[in-house]
């Protein structure tokens, strides 16, 4: 999810509404604020790593009217390292009343400034050793000053007033609403959601509805069984007066899966058309990852007070106007990658949501062809082109910052699909459903290098480079083109292409392999350079002229082709000095070359001087790329400048010494000076 957050948060502080968003982007959306964590570490946060969480079990009683909560939560931990203590992450702004083991009450605090719940043990446990304890509790979720929005009561955008009742933890905001240990990194083998509200609600939560009691006191309890792993994040609860829309997914002959969307009665009819592409989704998800993660419980919507999407495991929450088809297809396949496969810690964020991202669109792909996915992925690009700083997160403190779209959602897509470009798709969508379904991550978690060594695994590619400069390295790769078609004997060409990276911070330059349509009169063919240099050259033998070419022509590449330019008689390797030569040849009449080199792009002028110092004529007076340049100059056809201003063409000049002057400025001239400055005599004998 979080599809919203993200770019919410930007506008906040830039104005600067991204259209490409579009799919992911509700105007209507709920604006989550930027609070910084900074009352734990900036970097992620562990919880307490003395403990593994086991299971947990909510069992809470909402009311609106106040609105208010109480109820026990049940923690099954196992004991990491020897201890008689232990904490749980719970807001302030909640009211622990016991804490109970095995029916006995043990002592804890609550540490208001960390909102952590420090819980005494009856004794010390060693390693390995089990304990379950309940705490009961009350409060008003979101009601303290650090909150992070989490959790809500309403909906702004229904105007009848019925109140909505729905949490939101990613990334820090479960211990607003629930004590758990508040790490992704941490799973628990499986949960259960009891949800007491009044009778005419239906509360939502995750994995099956195992059962459903009438209270007599007005009220109605919902029973919802996780038999699955799942991250304490991914926890939810959305309740309010819900109808139910109901389409079976037949996974197998014969076999089905619930697929149940619980939306506001005066909305569904609107919303019908996109729900009913959802088991198309599903089907094709299944078909490239492997089937869905949750079979044997359910998929749902349940829409909820936030103006986005958040993938709940198998009850992701929506926002009105959420239901785009992007965003229904985003939110479903974080059910793969995002549930299934968790994030282990947040600054790895883009393994859910740049996954997600382009599961959007591989879905568009598969279902209305390679036009609209090209589309689509040039809005992703448009997005990526905006990214700043790594995608992996440097500052966890910041909501906005996990949750950036330029760089965590569209970045991130745009790497997998360079990844794409690279393997090609066989093993793409190999090493895909591979990821999916190993069993170190599947239902587990995982971290980029985890995803980098199925990717090398299966390819056989060594991709360090890849994962450096794109995952840890900032910005993208800003290229100048030189190239050359020349004739070799027999029909026979050699096509050079220099390829020239503008500085870059972090990497310096980028390697890739880069693909390149080379085209003749005979037709067009493809080649892969693969470049690891700032500055390369790569020559390709042809079967006639090159009349064209076209550098990564199904741009997979997140780059700038800054310039392209055909260069004459050279070996196209950029010069390492600046140099002026002496003219060729000398004495002349009535012509001669000059010829020098720039060692990088410069601002160039080259003059021709008489012996008083008198300018003749001026053969170069602009910005050039690097290169070695040769001008002519013929003393017959040559301008110089004319009295008033303009050139005049063709005026003899008389025998004699002559001076010719390069001068060289990193951009344009000033009177500070040069960068490079040289002066040469010839001789001019009619
Ligand atoms: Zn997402």
């Amino acid at each position: 999810m979080k599809t919203k957050i993200a770019v919410l948060i930007i506008l906040l502080s830039v104005i600067i509404i991204n259209a490409q968003d579009g799919a992911e982007y509700c105007s209507s959306g709920k604006v989550r604020n930027e609070k910084r964590l900074n009352k734990i570490l900036q970097t992620a946060y562990p919880g307490d790593s003395k403990i593994d969480a086991l299971y947990y079990k909510l069992n809470l009683r909402f009311t609106t009217n106040p609105n208010y909560l109480d109820g026990t939560v049940t923690v099954k931990a196992k004991v990491l390292e020897s201890t008689n203590n232990f904490f749980l992450d719970l807001s302030a702004g909640m009211t622990v009343n016991s804490v109970v083991k095995d029916g006995i009450s043990l002592t804890y605090t609550m540490f208001t400034s960390s909102n952590q719940l420090k819980i005494f043990l009856d004794r010390t446990y060693n390693a390995y050793e089990e304990f379950t304890v309940e705490i009961q509790y009350e409060g008003v979720p979101g009601s303290n000053p650090d909150s992070f929005e989490s959790f809500g009561y309403s909906d702004q955008y229904r105007n009848n007033g019925v109140p909505v009742i729905w949490s939101l933890s990613q990334p820090y905001g479960a211990r607003e609403w629930w004590p758990s240990k508040d790490t992704p990194a941490d799973k628990v083998d499986s949960s259960d959601v009891w949800l007491t509200v009044q009778s005419d609600f239906i509360a939502v939560s995750n994995g099956k509805l195992v059962e459903t009691i009438t209270n007599d006191n007005g009220t109605k309890t919902f029973k919802w069984k996780n038999s699955h792993p799942i991250a304490n994040y991914l926890i939810s609860v959305a309740i309010t007066n819900y109808s139910i829309y109901e389409k079976s997914y037949e996974y197998s002959p014969g076999n089905f899966m619930p697929v149940i969307h619980y939306i506001y009665p005066e909305y569904l009819n609107q919303i019908k058309t996109n729900l009913d592409k959802t088991n198309e989704m599903i089907r094709i998800f299944s078909e490239m990852f492997g089937d869905y993660p949750y079979l044997n419980e359910k998929y749902a919507h349940a829409q909820f007070g936030w103006g986005g999407g958040m993938e709940h495991q198998t009850a992701t929450s929506m926002g009105w106007g959420a239901f785009s088809e992007s965003t229904i297809a985003h939110e479903l396949a974080h059910q793969w990658f995002g549930d299934k496969i968790t994030c282990k810690t947040w600054d790895h964020i883009w393994l859910n949501e740049g996954f997600a991202t382009y599961l959007d669109k591989l879905y568009h792909e598969a279902k209305y062809g390679t036009e609209t996915f090209k589309t689509q992925m040039n809005d992703v690009f448009a997005s990526a082109y905006q990214a700043q700083g790594t995608i992996h997160v440097k500052d966890l403190s910041n909501v906005g910052s996990i949750f950036n779209y330029a760089r965590t959602y569209a970045k991130g897509a745009v790497v997998l699909h360079m990844l794409r470009g690279i393997v090609g798709n066989e093993i793409f969508f190999e090493l895909m459903n591979q990821y999916s379904n190993d069993s170190r991550y599947a239902y587990g978690v995982a971290v980029t290098e985890d995803f980098k060594g199925i990717t090398e695994q299966i390819s056989g590619i060594d991709l360090d480079y890849f994962f450096n400069e794109w995952i840890y390295g900032e910005n993208f790769p800003r290229y100048r083109l030189g190239w050359n078609s020349t004739p070799i004997g027999n029909g026979k060409h050699t096509f050079k292409l220099r390829i020239n990276q503008e500085v870059n911070s972090s990497p310096q330059f980028f390697t890739m392999p880069i693909k390149v349509k080379l085209w003749t009169l005979n037709g067009d063919t493809t080649v892969t350079y693969f470049n690891n240099a700032k500055e390369q050259v790569f020559e390709t033998e042809m079967n006639g002229v090159v009349t064209k070419f076209e550098f990564d022509p199904d741009n997979w590449i997140l780059k700038q082709v800054l310039s392209t330019t055909e260069i004459d008689n050279d070996d196209l390797i950029t010069p390492t000095s600046f140099e002026l030569y002496q003219n060729y040849p000398n004495p002349f009449n009535p012509d001669t070359n000059i010829t020098y080199k720039l060692q990088a792009a410069s601002y160039v002028t080259l003059k021709v001087y008489n012996i008083l110092g008198k300018e003749v004529t001026t053969l170069a007076n602009e910005f050039q790329q690097p290169g070695k340049y040769n001008v002519e100059f013929n003393v017959e056809t040559f301008h110089q400048p004319r009295q008033g201003g303009g050139l005049t063409g063709g005026t003899s000049l008389p025998s004699g010494i002559y001076f010719y002057t390069l001068r060289v400025w990193d951009s344009s001239p000033d009177k500070s000076g040069s960068e490079f400055q040289k002066t040469k005599k010839m001789l001019l004998l009619k």
